[in-house]
């Protein structure tokens, strides 16, 4: 089975405006795609693809409760393939409440992206989030941009500190930009990682190597799709010098345990 672990959909009234904004945030980093939900099944399909975990990020607490809405109707327009998370944000007033709602909802996780979100990963005011959902919803972090240290690996190494009980996936090797560093500081440590957004800036060996540094039982294949489209990405990751079990691991088993069966 081949799991798509880092996917993000948006409305299909703002999907080209919202991925434009990614596109421009990235200093122009080109979009494969829009970022529909159609768009996102029509080419991972094809690609062979299985399963989509989706979400999308509430760059303004007003946005929470309507993503989460925006999430559930997706997976539940297509609920044998997509597996939705959930987004929260440090400013929005009832964390606990909401936290409930995604959990009732059958969302799986929470997506949060410190950079879009305008907070340190490690700033108190993040502290409630990680507490409701400690023991209960895994957070996939966005983590790693040169630009700034908001989201830097460092950051999130002291959240996995102070909560030890929080499923933490840290995506892009748990270090966009800056991947030798993600994979030193959670080497073996029980962090998962996703491989998206990663692979075009490395040779295959060297993502071979950072995966069997985190370990091969905690790392999630996925597109970071409408970045990049599911072919290219696994055009990619067919070139690592990884063995078959390693793959399928990677390809999609760990997301099947660390989320239930999928
Ligand atoms: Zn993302």
């Amino acid at each position: 089975m081949i799991i798509d672990a880092h996917a993000h959909i948006f409305p299909d009234i703002i999907a080209e405006k919202a991925s434009k904004g990614i596109s421009t945030f990235y200093e122009g980093m080109k979009m494969d795609g829009c970022g529909t939900v159609s768009e996102l099944l029509e080419k991972g399909d094809k690609a062979g693809v299985d399963r989509y975990i989706v979400q999308s990020v509430a760059t303004v607490p007003t946005q929470v409760v309507a993503i989460n809405n925006f999430i559930t109707e997706s997976v539940k327009s297509h609920p044998d393939k997509l597996v939705g998370f959930g987004a929260l944000h440090p400013d929005f007033e009832d964390i606990n409440g909401e936290t409930e709602r995604i959990i009732s909802l059958g969302l799986r996780g929470i997506k949060l992206h410190s950079d879009f979100q305008d907070f340190n990963i490690d700033d108190e005011k993040a502290f409630p989030i990680y507490e409701a959902a400690e023991g209960r919803l895994p957070i996939l972090f966005h983590v790693g941009d040169p630009r700034s240290d908001r989201s830097s690996p460092e950051r999130l190494l002291n959240v996995v500190k102070r909560f030890p009980k929080l499923t933490v996936i840290g995506a892009h090797f748990a270090g966009w930009s800056m991947w030798d560093t993600g994979a030193e500081l959670f080497d073996h440590s029980g962090v998962y990682v996703d491989c998206s957004s990663s692979l075009y800036a490395m040779s295959p060996e060297h993502a071979a190597e950072l995966i069997r540094k985190i370990g091969v039982h905690r790392v999630m294949w996925g597109t970071d799709y409408p970045m990049w489209n599911a072919s290219e990405e696994l055009a990619r990751f067919a070139k690592l010098p990884l063995t078959e079990r390693e793959r399928e691991l990677v390809l999609g088993e760990n997301a099947r345990r660390l989320l239930g069966e999928l």
